[in-house]
């Protein structure tokens, strides 16, 4: 049989990669390890998005999946540093208090705390705090190499110059048969020419994290593996994938508002990461794809990994 190739090593890829080698499919994959959005030194896992409350299509599911794959990584030795303890989100007076309680399922898992604990460092002006426990943050790159590692997958360090559904042509001129998979983001639509809206968004590393429980309210605060992180600035939408770092504005924004939020903000900063993310795809129908995740990566990227292999790729390639 030929193999299932995977084009893209970030979340998408890895995850494809990880359970498509658990259904016995021989799977190959092809990851140039360059400007992957998945390397975010600490993504939060939040289903619930936005300024007023709501929650992300399939978002428990995809957060209590993402969670059960950590666990099981976990089991079998992968050291990838996360934790799976809620999320808390201040909100700032009283119409934004019933604003998000109008739109938060009561069924959904939360509670409302007059204050949240210490350990979070919050200012005291903060008018209630949403306590959602299905949350939590996870070292993007750390979480991807142990999907890779766990799957024994072949990794061939190129980049794919081309492709069609049955056919990739590597970097060095290789050419590789089989089921192709699109999972390349940002970056690999740009080269391969797919359209979608593309944006550069950073994250400033603390040597210290501002709160020992992730944090959320229109920046994030989280830990991390070394210290923590405060993010995101998100730029200007663009057509294609643009590299480089952080406008200076948008460092004055984000520093605003952690002076808003935190009681001690006092950061000792270690550097500063930067990555593209990729929404609204028109992606090609004759090649199968897993990409323009958006913000949910973490959130969906391993449950649609998981579904696109039980409900396309086995019946494929089982025919
Ligand atoms: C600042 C910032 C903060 C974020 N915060 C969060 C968060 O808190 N929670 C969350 O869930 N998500 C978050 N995201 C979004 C998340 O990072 C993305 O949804 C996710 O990483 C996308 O994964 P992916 O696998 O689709 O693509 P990527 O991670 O971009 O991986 C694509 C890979 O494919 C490779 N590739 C591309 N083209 C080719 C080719 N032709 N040949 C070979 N290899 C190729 C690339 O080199 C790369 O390694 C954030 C993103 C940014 C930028």
């Amino acid at each position: 049989m030929k193999p299932l190739i995977v084009i893209g090593g970030g979340i998408a890829g890895s995850a494809l990669a990880y359970f498509a080698t658990q259904a016995g499919i021989k799977t190959v994959l092809v990851d140039a390890g360059k400007h992957a959005a998945s390397d975010v030194p600490s993504a939060l896992i939040n289903p619930v998005r936005g300024q007023n409350g709501h929650v992300v299509e399939d978002g428990l599911e995809g957060a209590q999946f993402t969670f059960e794959l950590l666990a099981k990584l976990e089991k079998l030795g992968y050291n990838i540093p996360h934790a799976r303890d809620g999320v808390y989100r201040p909100v700032p007076d009283e119409k934004t208090h019933l604003k998000w309680v109008k739109n938060l399922p009561p069924d959904y898992p939360h509670a409302w705390l007059e204050q949240a604990p210490e350990e979070v460092h919050l200012q005291s002006h903060w008018h209630k705090v949403l306590y959602l426990p299905v949350g939590g943050w996870v070292d993007g790159q750390a979480f991807c190499t142990a999907l890779q590692e766990a799957s024994n997958v072949q990794v061939i360090r190129q980049t794919a110059v081309s492709f069609t559904a049955h056919r990739v042509v590597l970097q060095d001129q290789t050419e590789l048969e089989g089921t192709v998979v699109f999972c390349g983001g940002s970056y690999g639509a740009t080269l391969a020419g797919i359209a979608g809206t593309h944006r550069r968004g950073s994250l400033l590393l603390l040597k210290e994290t501002l709160s020992e429980k992730p944090v959320s309210f229109g920046i994030y605060a989280t830990p991390a593996r070394k210290g923590g992180v405060l993010g995101s600035t998100f730029e200007t939408p663009e057509t294609q994938f643009r590299p480089s770092g952080l406008p200076l504005k948008s460092l004055h924004w984000l520093m605003d508002k952690a002076h808003q939020t935190f009681s001690t903000l006092d950061p000792q900063f270690q550097g500063l990461w930067t990555g593209v993310r990729f929404s609204g795809a028109t992606l090609p129908r004759e090649v199968l794809s897993l990409t323009a995740l958006g913000s949910k990566g973490f959130l969906l990227g391993p449950k649609l990994a998981s579904d696109l292999v039980q409900n396309t790729l086995i019946p494929l390639l089982h025919q």
